[in-house]
């Protein structure tokens, strides 16, 4: 039989169990009354990008990550959105925004944004750019992006708790690169996993 001192060794050496990591998974445009962008196949990015939400949320659950999605948040104003969904992300390891690009029908390429300043969410941008240039070299690397006040989804990238990341991965305005996307889905949610599994290693 063993000691107590046996005992207490034995609780004291073991190997504390590794925290699970959690991502918190925010479909853009999720505002009461917006929906995006409208993809040349009539498609808003709201739409797809829930799809893509769910999906990236079920492989996550498969490599131990847990997550959560939110697709709606019960506000108009892009402020009040932007506050709640600061307050949603606490105690996440890190944030996502999923959108996509829009411009004119030539614009193209993949690029990935962060809020200036921040090293970790250059890091965590960084990891979705690289892989996602990994897994399509034919479509162009706009790169990572640094976001200062004033710009495009900072006060997203610069409210939100954790390291925060905001997701372009094409142009929905060009035909070429739609038609690319279109129904890949899940392909698209498999370069986001990768890429979050890679930073939270
Ligand atoms: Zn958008």
């Amino acid at each position: 039989m063993k000691s107590i001192f046996e005992k207490l060794i034995a609780i004291f050496s073991r190997k504390p169990k590794p925290r699970i990591k959690k991502v918190l998974i925010c479909v853009g445009h999720s505002r009461m009354g917006d929906k995006g962008a409208v993809s040349r196949g009539n498609v808003s990015e709201w739409a797809y990008n829930q799809y893509v939400a769910e999906k990236l949320r079920e492989k996550l659950t498969e490599r131990s990550i847990s997550s959560t999605v939110i697709s709606e948040t019960p506000f108009k104003g892009y402020h009040k959105s932007c506050s709640y969904l600061s307050e949603q992300s606490w105690g996440y390891d890190c944030v996502i925004e999923l959108h996509f690009n829009s411009h004119t029908a030539t614009a193209n390429g993949f690029e990935y944004l962060y809020c200036a300043g921040s090293e970790k969410g250059k890091k965590l941008a960084e990891s979705f750019r690289k892989i996602h240039s990994e897994v399509v070299p034919g479509q162009k690397d706009r790169g990572v992006k640094a976001i200062s006040q004033g710009g495009r989804g900072y006060r997203f990238l610069s409210k939100t708790k954790p390291p925060a990341a905001i997701c372009e991965p094409f142009f929905g305005s060009n035909a070429k690169e739609w038609v690319l996307y279109e129904g890949m889905e899940s392909e698209l949610a498999q370069i986001y996993c990768d890429a979050l599994v890679d930073y939270l290693a």
